[in-house]
């Protein structure tokens, strides 16, 4: 029997991807399901853009585009970046890709040797650990608990990068908590970063328009400059911009590792979809409204979902600012009956949440915290609040 390279033994595929389709599948068959599973943002790009992409199909010239990204396009993303505070990058320093999973899977493709270590949080987004193996490259995760808001702290930090990996990875807003940091906690970090200079770091900010209550987006760089030589800011059109199914990632950071991220490019896509291309530059250049009236409405769905999930006894949700994720600690479930069934852990909660509830939930050891679970509040707004209920009556009727 032939066989396939030995990393296809290390590659699986993703765990969120896996539930939604059974939520969809059940849904399909009649079930009454709800879908807190994947994290879409769930409404359309403004009317604009489907009108740049309408005036582009006549004048399409059917050609190979850039392996870097349009200049239309990376010129849109350096202005927009300069709203996030980040200013001083030019088009060699960027790069676009399929989406920033893609983005980071040429970073990772880019930055790490076999056997190289990447950092990151716990709880993570699942492709994190899902991309490093592919690569052959050594995990160090840092665990950070409810009990510290899912927060790293500035000792945490310190400690993991004395053994210098490779690659800190850091996502803020954070898929699959929510929580932002704050400009002190952001300040804090990079005072550590800046004493460890054999790793490179990366910011996974692709949920950088979607804060609440005023906290604001930081980077590391905006408080030390000198990490621009060593960092790297990820970006999507797909949450902000609810576009991502078009599938537009972008970075921006040194020019030695955009070039890389161009020379992969060059090797794997060629070149993002033109029409891609044009629809992501008048979503950024575009009237801002859609992403603004999102993100206000994502922060009054927080308040319903975190209020009833801390209305749960023994239930705690640490209270997410950003992003549209809630991840309560549901460890208080563990070892009770559902329906005579004894609920071991948070695979258990889920699969009896679906089965009773028809509610379908992410379970927290997808992203490395197994007390967890996570719920993505970007249902039709009718979903919400009877899906909550649900949930709700689930861990009332435990005993
Ligand atoms: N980073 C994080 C933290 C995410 O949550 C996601 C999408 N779920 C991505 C990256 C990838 O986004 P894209 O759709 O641009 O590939």
């Amino acid at each position: 029997m032939l066989k396939l390279a030995e990393r296809m033994g290390r590659a699986k595929p993703s765990a969120i991807i896996l539930i939604a389709e059974k939520a969809k599948q059940l849904k399909a068959e009649g079930r009454d399901i709800i879908s807190f599973s994947i994290g879409v943002p769930n409404f359309l790009p403004g009317p604009h853009v489907y009108q740049a992409v309408r005036d582009w199909l006549d004048k399409d010239n059917g050609q190979y585009g850039s392996n870097r990204g349009s200049k239309a396009l990376l010129d849109a993303f350096i202005e927009h970046m300069k709203g996030s505070g980040l200013d001083g990058y030019t088009a060699e320093n960027c790069a676009v890709a399929i989406g920033a999973k893609h983005i980071l899977y040429d970073l990772a493709e880019a930055l790490l040797d076999e056997g190289d270590e990447i950092a990151f949080p716990t709880p993570y987004w699942t492709s994190y650990v899902d991309i490093a193996d592919i690569m052959g490259a050594k995990v160090k995760l840092l665990p950070c608990p409810p009990e510290q808001h899912y927060k790293l702290t500035p000792a945490q930090l310190d400690e993991a990068l004395a053994s210098k990996p490779k690659i800190f990875l850091f996502n803020n807003p954070s898929n699959p908590t929510g929580m932002v940091y704050t400009k002190e906690e952001v300040r804090a970090l990079a005072d550590v970063l800046v004493k460890h200079t054999d790793t490179w770091i990366i910011t996974d900010d692709i949920y950088n328009r979607m804060v609440f209550d005023g906290v604001g987006y930081h980077n590391f760089v905006h408080f030390r400059a000198e990490l621009r030589d060593r960092l790297i800011f990820m970006d999507s059109m797909s949450k902000t911009y609810g576009m991502p199914g078009w599938r537009i990632g972008m970075m921006a950071g040194p020019t030695q590792v955009a070039n890389a991220v161009v020379t992969l490019n060059s090797n794997h896509i060629t070149n993002i979809p033109e029409v891609a291309s044009v629809a992501a530059v008048a979503a950024l250049t575009g009237p801002q409204d859609v992403p603004a009236e999102k993100c206000a409405e994502f922060a009054k769905r927080r308040d319903l979902v975190v209020d009833l999930l801390n209305g749960i006894p023994g239930v705690e949700c640490p209270r997410p600012q950003g992003a549209f994720y809630a991840f309560p600690d549901i460890s208080c479930a563990f070892g009770k009956r559902h329906n005579g069934k004894v609920l071991e852990n948070d695979v258990d909660v889920c699969t009896a949440l679906m089965d009773a509830k028809g509610v379908a939930c992410v379970p927290g050891s997808a992203f490395g915290e197994p007390r967890g679970l996570r719920i993505s509040y970007t249902c039709p707004a009718d979903d919400l609040q009877p899906g909550m209920q649900r949930i709700c009556e689930f861990f009332a009727e435990l005993t």
